[in-house]
């Protein structure tokens, strides 16, 4: 039997999202039709909202509300300072930190040669720019400790090194293969305090 034709485009929007097969979809779409209306009413508007409210910021690739992002727009942090991450929630996950003062890069992906990720397919060239001006006196390269993030690293370090940067990785109390975004506050604080230079 066919679904009606509402509810299976709703199981194929439930589909595109990470991790959610046919079958867990299938179960989303029939939970929803059962949700009362206002919630479902809520949800969308909040689909709509973070989709259209949201953006990248120019400057660092961070996720904001205004362009620039209050973190590039509060002078009163470390201008010299640029921590790299790979996902705007990683800014998120080290912010709650409240150790780190310093600005951001978001990179929205590693090198994978594997998958065909190139340079030029990450937010790197507006990273370059932004040391060409003269505050920059470290970045902090905090990729996940995975095989690309760690390859992702050591291309950056080869690339700003030359310009007089000094270039530090996050020490690993983070194990190898974790991810920023799942490390408790401690130790993400002790890798930050740890870094070492590359
Ligand atoms: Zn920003």
């Amino acid at each position: 039997m066919q679904y009606p034709e509402p509810i299976a485009r709703l199981i194929a929007s439930y589909m595109n999202l990470p991790g959610i097969g046919q079958k867990t979809a299938t179960r989303l779409a029939f939970y929803t039709i059962e949700m009362k209306d206002e919630v479902v009413t809520e949800f969308a508007k909040s689909l709509l909202s973070a989709k259209r409210d949201l953006s990248f910021c120019h400057i660092c690739g961070n996720l904001t509300e205004e362009d620039p992002c209050s973190i590039c727009r509060d002078k009163t942090r470390d201008q010299g300072t640029i921590l790299v991450v790979e996902e705007a929630k990683d800014v998120m996950a080290l912010e709650k930190v409240r150790e780190y003062h310093g600005l951001y890069h978001v990179l929205h992906g590693v090198l994978s040669p594997m998958e065909g990720t190139g340079p030029e397919d990450i937010n790197l060239a507006s990273l370059i720019s932004r040391l060409h001006n003269e505050t920059v006196k470290e970045v902090i390269i905090a990729t996940n400790a995975t095989t690309e993030g760690e390859a992702t690293a050591m291309y950056l370090s080869r690339l700003i090194k030359p310009a007089g940067i000094k270039v530090t990785r996050l020490a690993h109390g983070l194990s190898v293969g974790s991810d920023i975004e799942y490390a408790d506050e401690v130790t993400l604080l002790k890798a930050v305090e740890g870094r070492r230079e590359l």
